[in-house]
């Protein structure tokens, strides 16, 4: 069995573990750094991350109005943003020559449109860091000893560090946290967040590719409700409304096994609103068929499709709509009820809730309570945002802290 020491060790080779062992370069050149990956390669998701642009933060640099972009985590994240924030960030990557741009949403991306310009940048960085990235090690368990730590490898290799920053990402099972739970950290339930949601058979899929800019959608009986872009996929629904409410519906969803009701108000108007509407297209088109008029900005198919679904025939003319018709097309226009069974992947994004509790870590420098020389950054801790660049923020952040503070704690000792 070979054994091999270092200053720090960082466990994990994505966003945040790379972005650990950066930062406690630079904030003291010298120390002996080794970065390990389980898997082949370094940084995969940033890879795919964004449709392969990698989109890398976001536009937003007010840490409170950050905050309420993460389901959890949002208040120790947004506290740590006065220090290191999207900011911060950018300015990390263009001055090592990633150029960047914003675009009309608020999304960050390289220039480039290719993820494989951070992948670039962060691996330049390490190499000019004289960081050790070690990739297939796969880091199975730590022991706390007198010097710091031992860390067990599953090939048998055991690797001695005085600290240790675990960055290993998000674990679908709390069994894959076991490791971590034995050295006194909580562990939160790990559940998936971002994600579509399946409503199988049912005649809206039909209307697959259709979209509305402000709809509203609410979780039925729950206070969980967003407006936003809504897009009819051919399974369901998807579009930033939905990903949203799929965040931070994310616990309780879980919970009821994905089956549940929800209401949508195609343009997000009051009741009123809609009665205005309609009254107005009465009174100014009695004689026009339905289906020949443009309401309310709808497409024409979703249009003729809530007709349809109202009962009402496409060719019935507008001043014919009887009371009862009225009343039902209204109930369709500002709570559509569809049913949902289920959830699909976003092929775009998607991340874990839960993981270890922020409760078990000091917020301000990212070190275990339990187990001090250890730190945590990324996806591992109980934290994610909405799609928009807030999770690689998050990683960013969290590394960034986790990095420096482990390596404080040699300059505190010269
Ligand atoms: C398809 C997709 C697209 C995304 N796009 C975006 C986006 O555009 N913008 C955004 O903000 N967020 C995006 N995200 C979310 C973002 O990728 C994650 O939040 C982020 O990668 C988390 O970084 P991390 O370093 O904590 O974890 P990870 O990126 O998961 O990295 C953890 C690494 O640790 C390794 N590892 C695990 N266990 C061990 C072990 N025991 N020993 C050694 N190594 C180990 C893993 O193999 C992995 O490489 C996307 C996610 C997905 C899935």
């Amino acid at each position: 069995m070979k054994i091999k020491n270092t200053d720090i060790l960082v466990l994990g080779g994505g966003a945040a573990g790379f972005f650990a062992a950066v930062s406690a370069a630079n904030q003291r050149p010298g120390t002996h750094i080794t970065l390990l990956e389980k898997s082949a390669r370094f940084l995969a998701k940033v890879k795919v991350s964004g449709g392969g642009r990698c989109n890398v933060t976001c536009g937003e640099d007010d840490p409170k109005t950050l905050a309420g972009y993460y389901p959890r985590g949002g208040r120790m994240l947004s506290r740590l943003y006065f220090e290191f924030g999207p900011r911060e960030v950018k300015h990390w990557f263009e001055s090592r020559g990633v150029r960047l741009k914003t675009e009309a949403d608020g999304r960050v991306f390289p220039v480039t449109d290719s993820s494989q310009t951070i992948i670039e940048c962060l691996t330049r960085e390490a190499v000019r860091q004289n960081i050790d990235c070690i990739p297939g090690a796969d880091a199975i368990q730590i022991n706390p000893s007198e010097s710091g730590f031992e860390i067990q490898l599953r090939d048998g290799e055991l690797i001695r560090a005085s600290k240790v920053i675990v960055a290993t990402g998000g674990s679908p099972k709390k069994e894959g946290l076991i490791w971590l739970k034995n050295l006194g950290h909580e562990i939160t339930e790990p559940v998936p967040s971002l994600f579509t949601f399946n409503s199988p058979g049912h005649s809206i899929c039909k209307l697959m590719g259709v979209s509305v800019p402000q709809a509203l959608v609410k979780i039925a009986g729950t206070k969980y409700e967003y407006a936003g872009p809504l897009l009819i996929t051919h399974w369901g629904l998807s579009g930033p409304a939905v990903l949203k409410l799929s965040a931070f519906a994310a616990r309780d969803l879980a919970e009821i096994q994905y089956n549940f009701t929800v209401l949508i108000n195609w343009n997000g108007y009051s009741r009123s609103e809609w009665e205005k509407s309609l009254d107005k297209m009465m009174s100014e088109h009695p004689k026009k068929q339905l289906d020949n008029i443009s309401f309310c900005g709808l497409p024409s198919s979703l249009w003729k499709f809530i007709l349809s679904e109202t009962g009402i025939s496409n060719t019935l003319q507008a001043g014919q709509l009887g009371p009862k018709q009225y009343n039902k097309l209204l109930e369709n226009l500002s709570g559509f009820t569809l049913p949902i069974k289920g959830k699909t992947t976003f092929k775009e994004e998607f991340v874990t809730a839960g993981g270890v509790s922020l409760d078990s870590i000091n917020p301000k420098t990212m070190e275990s309570k339990t187990c001090p020389g250890l730190f945590f950054a990324g996806e591992i801790l109980d934290l994610d945002g909405i799609t928009g660049g807030y999770n690689f923020q998050a990683a960013w952040t969290t590394g960034y802290i986790a990095g420096k503070n482990a390596v404080i704690q040699f300059v505190e000792n010269e």
